[in-house]
């Protein structure tokens, strides 16, 4: 039995090419979505230049807005930098953060550590990444996904935890056309879920979702969300494809809703 909302995220990274394209996507989107009542949450994560004009397109609020990172100081001297008081500003509500892409290009644990801090005072949900590289057989990704949460969730106000989601994202299977086995989400899944209790007690559980990200298709999502039994999805490439995003978000809404 589900025990959480299904939140399912549409990560545009570095697309589409022009503010009219990314009005086109964001239409389309909606229109993919359908009028049809859903219980999954919904948001996409735009560029930042893009993310006012979502915001004026959106104004139901049936497609929330994520942003896909943000620098922990508020307001001064950081050039090209962008704010919490900024990205609330224009309608965000969520920010991914510790996104492998951002980790290979220099982001460190202790920078997403203070984003995260930041994250929690600004009152947004923080969509934290985490993933190993590479599988190994004798099970090394575990730790190398255990130092990455501790090191993301140290501090973590307790009362504050319904704004904690935890990404599962393998790095090796984003992008690439190969996705994590459901049976292996399901076992990350519980393997978060327990260091999760193991530093905020077991009720925890019941308030931090956990997502699954990489190469999740229209093909492959029934299996990782129902056996997989993650709370819903990060998803890159599909999510500029509108009428396969609509399909994964319905296929995660039917099952959510049949298990009510
Ligand atoms: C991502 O970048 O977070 C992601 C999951 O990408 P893709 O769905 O394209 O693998």
């Amino acid at each position: 039995m589900k025990t959480h909302t299904p939140l399912v995220v549409g990560n545009w990274k570095m697309n589409p090419a022009t503010l009219g394209d990314a009005r086109k996507l964001f239409l389309a989107t909606r229109k993919a979505i359908g009028r049809k009542k859903i219980i999954t949450q919904v948001a996409v994560a735009p560029p930042f230049p893009f993310l006012s004009e979502m915001e004026r397109l959106s104004p139901s609020q049936r497609i929330g807005l994520s942003a896909q990172d943000v620098f922990f100081e508020s307001i001064g001297a950081h050039t090209g930098e962008v704010s919490l008081p900024m990205l609330k500003s224009v309608g965000v509500t969520s920010v991914i953060v510790g996104h492998s892409e951002r980790r290979a290009a220099g982001e460190t644990d202790a920078e997403i550590y203070k984003d995260i801090q930041a994250i929690f005072k600004s009152g947004v949900t923080a969509i934290v990444c985490v993933g190993e590289q590479a599988r190994d057989s004798h099970g090394n990704y575990f730790g190398i996904v255990e130092a990455q949460l501790r090191s993301a969730l140290r501090d973590i106000p307790k009362s504050k935890l319904s704004q904690l989601v935890i990404a599962y994202e393998p790095v090796w299977a984003i992008g690439t056309g190969k996705h994590a086995t459901a049976e292996d989400v399901h076992e990350m899944k519980l393997f978060i879920q327990k260091i999760v209790a193991d530093q905020f007690g077991r009720p925890a559980i019941k308030k931090v979702r956990v997502l699954y990200g990489g190469s999740v298709k229209e093909t492959n999502a029934q299996e990782l969300f129902e056996d997989g039994r993650v709370d819903g999805f990060l998803i890159g490439g599909a999510s500029l494809n509108p009428v396969e995003f609509g399909k994964i978000i319905h296929i995660a809404d039917d099952y959510a809703k049949s298990n009510l």
